[in-house]
């Protein structure tokens, strides 16, 4: 769910000052995230596009500086090991961020075991969060 982690994650950011304490909280909103019970898109270079897209976008429209823009980036990174050859399950090794472990990762919702956040709803949730983060930046104040 990478989409998410952008879309949700740079509407978070405008709730900080600081790119440092976004990046911070966006890396823990990645754990909170992947804790929701959610499908998985199989088009892994598909789903990098459009992350690099929006990334892009949530960069060139708040800044490369913005809480908006450096949350994000804390949403997308802890994915990267998602992809690396060596903290690949199938060759043996193992993933390092918390919520990646199976025991983690898609927890069934108390009252609804059944749920799982379709690609629908996730990509719905995401351009809607993607368009308020924009809407919405907070641009970086120079000097305080
Ligand atoms: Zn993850």
């Amino acid at each position: 769910m990478l989409v998410p982690h952008t879309g949700i994650n740079a509407v978070a950011g405008n709730l900080f000052r600081r790119p440092v304490a976004a990046f911070a909280a966006g890396v823990v909103a990645h754990a909170l995230l992947d804790l929701v019970p959610h499908k998985d898109i199989s088009a892994h270079k598909a789903e990098g596009a459009m992350v690099f897209l929006m990334l892009g976008l949530v960069g060139s429209s708040c800044g490369w500086r913005s809480p908006a823009f450096w949350c994000a980036m804390g949403g997308v990174l802890p994915d990267v090991e998602q992809v690396l050859p060596w903290t690949d399950p199938a060759r043996g090794r193992h993933r390092y961020f918390p919520t990646h472990s199976r025991r983690f990762q898609s927890l069934p919702l108390p009252g609804a075991r059944g749920f799982q956040a379709s690609l629908m709803l996730q990509s719905a949730v995401s351009m809607a969060a993607l368009a308020f983060a924009v809407a919405g930046c907070r641009k970086v104040s120079r000097g305080s």
